[in-house]
């Protein structure tokens, strides 16, 4: 059997939200809104269910949504794509990811990574062949430090891959940090996987820049409908990149999931027409939870990272005063009613700074006995 997956265990996230069911904790750990996203794009769903018809959409996607992609990142990012040969529409981000990495890598290329990074990443470059070089970025601000990223670069890179806003620093690239990395993608001919999934979730009004507007030519895009409208479970991706990127990508895409759900992008649709103050809102009210979660835990004592997009805050363990490893505070963190997300899980080498994340996406309610769990927990681990 295939080594990789042998040695591989089951995703932090599955084990989590399965121990936090379990115990009847509160949950903050794997990242999804505790609340359903707006009725009408359910109702739009259900509609298009009814309706029909429910038969494989074309392979690239339902021409209209891809249209509404194109439309939606012109108004909201000033990038013009061509919906017919750049945008194609994937089963979530993480179908989009692994497609990418099968159609652009050749057994023994570079990929170039940065840890912490979302554990779907490394397993799924080296079950395509490639050979991870991974930069570690260093906390509180996880900084691209020119020198370092050079390092990593060779006469092999063919791939490198980036995520902003970040899962689970919280941080978010510059345009500097972008054009730096570009530099080096033109200076060795690779191509960037820019996994830009949380785009609309960026707080105290930080503007989200893509790679995509910055190195046109060589970057696929990827963007998700469940991040945008929480509804992370609908699993609709989308795609984005020069036509020679596409027309390489859905050869990988069409044999992995072919196609998406068509009532779900019939809704999918309709949702990315959403007004601008729809996405305002959206930010707004993160933004909130994440102040709320935040001012509490401080209250109690603990010292948190910077939190400036996705819906994710962390811990510093050490500087709370707590001398437990990040794991081991979890599992101490389920006795007391809460479930998070050790970071060590994100890191491909040893070492790993002693972080534990939380999702704040959770009614108030949540978020408080979240943090009252927390606090009890981190009193009888001092
Ligand atoms: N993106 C989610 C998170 O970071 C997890 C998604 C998943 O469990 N596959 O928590």
């Amino acid at each position: 059997m295939n080594s990789v997956y042998a040695a591989l265990g089951t995703t932090v996230f599955e084990i989590m939200s399965r121990l936090a069911a379990e115990r009847g904790v509160v949950n903050l750990g794997q990242g999804f809104p505790e609340e359903d996203g707006p009725r009408d794009i359910l109702e739009a769903a259900a509609r298009a269910t009814l309706n029909g018809p429910n038969q494989y959409p074309p392979m690239r996607g339902l021409p209209a949504l891809r249209e509404a992609v194109a439309a939606h990142y012109h108004a909201h990012q000033g990038i013009a794509l061509d919906w017919q040969r750049e945008v194609t529409i994937t089963s979530g981000a993480t179908e989009a990811i692994a497609a990418a990495l099968l159609a652009f890598i050749e057994p023994g290329d570079e990929v170039v990574l940065f840890e912490p990074m979302y554990d779907a990443y490394l397993p799924m470059v080296r079950r395509a062949g490639g050979v991870p070089r991974v930069v570690r970025l260093e906390p509180p601000h996880w900084r691209f430090e020119h020198e370092t990223v050079a390092a990593a670069f060779s006469n092999k890179t063919r791939v490198v891959v980036i995520n902003t806003p970040h899962n689970p620093c919280a941080s978010v690239m510059s345009r500097d940090e972008l054009g730096m990395l570009a530099e080096l993608c033109r200076a060795h001919g690779a191509i960037c996987i820019s996994d830009e999934v949380w785009e609309h979730v960026v707080f105290e009004g930080v503007a989200h820049v893509s790679m995509l507007d910055v190195m046109r030519d060589r970057t696929l895009k990827i963007g998700s409908a469940g991040k945008m409208f929480s509804l992370t479970g609908w699993k609709v991706g989308f795609a984005c990149g020069a036509p020679e990127l596409t027309e390489q990508f859905v050869k990988a895409h069409q044999f992995l999931t072919f196609t998406t759900p068509p009532n779900l992008q019939r809704a999918v649709t309709y949702a990315l027409g959403k007004e601008r103050a729809y996405f305002d809102n959206l930010r707004a009210g993160f933004q909130r939870s994440r102040d709320r979660l935040v001012g509490a835990l401080e209250g109690e004592g603990f010292v948190l990272l910077p939190a400036k997009g996705a819906y994710f805050v962390s811990i510093d363990l050490a500087a709370s005063r707590i001398a437990m490893s990040d794991v081991a505070f979890a599992q101490h963190a389920i006795e007391h009613g809460v479930a998070a997300i050790p970071l060590s899980g994100f890191y491909a080498n040893p070492d790993p700074p002693n972080l534990l994340r939380l999702c704040f996406a959770k009614k108030d309610e949540t978020l408080d006995r979240g943090a009252e769990a927390l606090a009890s927990a981190r009193r009888s681990a001092m």
